[in-house]
């Protein structure tokens, strides 16, 4: 059977492209370091080190009901926190897809009518009290600012677009991404945007905080996690990858332009590290790697991004398949019994799966092939048959597409581990007498990280080869879910702005 010898060989060498040795891990958390200091030192740079205005994080004694809604993708979401004071909280949410022809409206105003319409529901829906208060109020008072002020909602903005941040509650639009587009929105202050629409309705509701989801994260898990030490990172692994952290403000050299808090001495920074070395001196970049890039709607940035998040791992292992399908050398879920010339026909793959389309392939496959320990891999089939329509595949075609898949997912976690390391080395708590013996603490979200099975196992086993770190500092980092951070971390954001007010 020399055609399943090749396969098995095939598929062994193609995981072997993606190794990332503990070598070159030391030498992307050096290379990580430099881009940090360059990113705090001046604007341009591939890591973009945005100041946040947010220079503390919580502790979970913070107390208080705050609203947070979250602007991020199909979704609009609203939601109300209260913060209990001893690290638990109870949230009230509802959640409403935004109409199609609001992401391309003509005007700003279209879409943020909506949205401030959605907050008027939520109040009405959710806290009567509050609402009943304000229309009295409105038949009673000419000035919608005539609010008392313990009447008003403080809200914490989480906006997951690309914003220029001048203030804790104030910052441009640079781009649109994700399906909107509305020129007439770019370069202005999506908070100001916001709070017209509210005032507009007369809504005892202050646009306190303007959130990045990362920042949230980190509030969030830093609010809830156990122990006495902040949390020092913030980070996501969902669609796409990205990280805020705690700095010291004399390591920020860039000018600040807004108001805040100088006392703390730190400022939470959020890295944009999606772009990490996007002059690829130290990311590894396989043939699939470079096709992706050259396939993709923004070839040359987002570069650490296409080899870490869940929006790309799929697209790479399916640019591998399509690579092996397509090699008449190879039996891959080969229909046997065909002879055809073409090559999509000799598969036992129905002709419209989307594996043969781009970003076809989602990555959650990826975690079913990890988790799949059965002699059969039927778990693995099953799925392959479900959701890519590969009928009949054997029990060495789903082997050799597990092995290649748990290659890309490995990278991934050991790419993740760059970040999270380089970042750990920075605050200095792993040497810092006054932390001895205290767990390093970060917060993480997003689908990878949560259901990728070994993902975290995989960080750790990085982590421990990394210089500055080792074992026993890879034992004092904790890893932990940052739960409804969106929510909770914009919240824990109105209430620090309020405290600045
Ligand atoms: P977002 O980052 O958009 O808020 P998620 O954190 O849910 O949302 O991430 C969605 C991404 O995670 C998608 O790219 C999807 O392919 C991927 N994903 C979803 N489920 C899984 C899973 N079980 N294992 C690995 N990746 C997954």
């Amino acid at each position: 059977r020399p055609l399943k010898m090749t396969l098995e060989a095939q598929s062994a060498a193609i995981a072997a492209r993606f190794d990332y040795t503990d070598e070159q891990v030391n030498s992307a958390v050096n290379e990580f370091r430099r881009q940090m200091t360059e990113g705090l030192e001046k604007d341009g740079t591939s890591l973009s080190q945005i100041p946040t205005y947010v220079t503390g994080v919580p502790n979970g004694t913070e107390k208080g009901l705050y609203m947070a809604v979250d602007l991020g993708g199909t979704n609009f979401r609203v939601c109300s926190i209260q913060l209990n004071g001893d690290t638990t909280f109870n949230l009230t949410f509802s959640k409403v897809a935004i109409p199609r022809d609001l992401m391309v409206a003509k005007t700003a105003q279209e879409l943020f009518a909506f949205l401030a319409k959605q907050i008027e529901l939520f109040l009405q829906t959710h806290h009567e009290d509050h609402f009943e208060q304000h229309v009295r109020r409105r038949m009673t008072m000419s000035s919608p600012d005539g609010y008392k002020d313990e009447h008003v909602f403080r809200l914490g903005f989480t906006f997951s677009f690309p914003v220029q941040q001048v203030g804790i509650n104030k910052g441009t639009l640079i781009r649109w991404t994700k399906g909107f587009d509305i020129p007439d929105a770019i370069g202005k202050d999506v908070c100001a945007l916001l709070q017209d629409e509210i005032d507009k309705l007369h809504l005892p509701v202050k646009v306190a905080a303007l959130v990045n989801d990362t920042v949230g994260t980190l509030m969030a898990r830093s609010y809830s996690s156990p122990g006495k030490t902040g949390t020092v990172l913030g980070a996501i692994f969902g669609t796409g990858t990205n990280g805020a952290y705690v700095e010291k403000l004399s390591n920020l050299k860039k000018p600040l332009s807004g108001e805040y808090d100088k006392t703390t001495g730190e400022m939470v920074i959020n890295t944009e590290w999606g772009s990490f070395d996007n002059q690829l001196s130290v990311l590894p970049n396989t043939e699939w790697d470079v096709a992706l890039d050259k396939a993709s709607p923004n070839p040359g940035i987002q570069m650490y991004e296409k080899r870490v998040s869940g929006m790309f791992l799929g697209e790479i292992l399916r640019l591998v398949t399509i690579d092996l399908l397509k090699d008449p050398k190879v039996s891959f879920f080969k229909d046997e019994n065909s002879s055809s010339n073409d090559w999509k026909s000799t598969t036992n793959i129905v002709s419209d799966s989307s594996i043969y389309t781009q970003w076809g392939l989602d990555t959650a496959i990826m975690s079913v092939a990890a988790a799949d320990n059965t002699p059969e891999l039927s778990t693995l089939r099953g799925e392959l048959e479900k959701q890519l329509g590969i009928y009949s595949a054997g029990l060495d075609d789903a082997q050799a597409f597990k092995a290649i898949a748990n290659a890309i997912g490995r990278r991934s976690a050991r790419l993740s581990a760059v970040a999270i390391a380089a970042i750990v080395l920075q605050t200095g708590k792993l040497t810092d007498p006054a932390n001895a013996d205290e767990p390093v603490d970060i917060g993480v979200d997003g689908s990878l990280v949560e259901h990728y099975p070994y993902f975290r196992d995989m960080i750790y086993e990085a982590l421990s080869a990394i210089d500055g770190i080792g074992e026993e500092g890879a034992k004092r980092i904790r890893i932990g879910i940052a739960k409804d951070g969106s929510g909770v971390g914009a919240a824990l954001i109105a209430l620090v702005a309020a405290g600045m007010e």
